[in-house]
């Protein structure tokens, strides 16, 4: 089975609504794109700060300007009138383990993934006013941080995959990066995972940004096998033709590194099917 977990109906752009996008028609389109590129498993995983609903767990500004849209519309519109699998991406927030777990269970998701855009009010993949290299910030304090908060939603036990586990590589060349082999910032966050359960998602969308490195690096990934986390594979795509993104190259991957299993979730149970695209 090929499988795409985390996928967004729409760009990120604040003039991309709802109304536009949660919509039959364009929920076909990506189905239609799914199967004809041999992806069987295919859900939804917008924003949790794009609902008015994620104010409860946070209130940054950055939420705030997002948060135009209703949770419980968007779940009755992908149960009711589409064939795909309901899920959210939900950024960790430190301190907020509560409000988080609230506004999880108060919908029947088939699965939750866990992301890391922020550290703190500032964020690792945003240009512009948040962004966290904008003021000249160490990359070892940075990256050290980002892998031990990565370690902390593993522990937290809210998310059934955490997302893009090296985000803070996110700009390649275009942020600091720290010196030398980079296993002594993943050592922390793979021993939380190992101890949490947690799967790990590979996702091709590394290859789509400036650093063309998938998420996990390599070196990264096979700490995580060796852990023993479940793997989930997913585009992250924000339009229909990003779906299957790289992925002759992310099985090959797998492949080498000896994975034959995928994680796919209903009702936030987990079961593992064969890699391989539908005949
Ligand atoms: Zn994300
Ligand atoms: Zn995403």
């Amino acid at each position: 089975m090929l499988t795409e977990l985390h996928v967004h109906l729409r760009p990120d752009d604040l003039d991309r609504t709802a109304a536009d996008h949660f919509t039959a028609e364009n929920a076909d389109r990506y189905l239609t794109t799914a199967r004809e590129r041999g992806v069987e498993y295919l859900g939804i995983s917008e924003h949790v700060y794009r609902f008015r609903q994620g104010l409860s767990i946070w209130d940054h500004p950055f939420w705030r300007e997002n948060a135009m849209d209703d949770l419980d519309e968007y779940s009755a519109f992908i149960r009711e009138e589409t064939g795909l699998r309901l899920g959210i991406e939900v950024d960790f927030v430190p301190g907020r383990e509560d409000r988080i777990a609230n506004l999880i269970d108060e919908h029947d998701f088939d699965y939750v993934l866990g992301s890391i855009h922020f550290l703190g009010s500032q964020a690792v993949d945003m240009r512009g006013e948040w962004d966290i290299w904008s003021g000249g910030a160490g990359p070892d304090a940075v990256w050290r941080r980002y892998f031990e908060t990565l370690g902390e939603a593993a522990r937290s036990g809210l998310f059934d995959v955490l997302t893009h586990p090296d985000l803070v590589k996110v700009w390649g060349d275009g942020a600091p990066r720290p010196e030398g082999d980079l296993r002594r910032f993943y050592e922390p966050a793979v021993e939380a995972f190992a101890e949490s359960g947690v799967a790990i998602e590979l996702s091709t969308a590394g290859w789509r940004k400036p650093v063309g490195e998938v998420y996990p690096a390599p070196a990264f990934l096979e700490m995580v096998l060796d852990a023993g986390c479940p793997i989930a594979l997913s585009s992250d795509a924000h339009v229909p033709d990003d779906l299957g993104y790289r992925y002759e190259d992310a099985v090959a991957l797998l492949e080498r590194l000896g994975v034959g299993e995928l994680c796919v979730f209903d009702s936030r149970e987990r079961r593992l099917e064969p890699v391989g695209a539908a005949a």
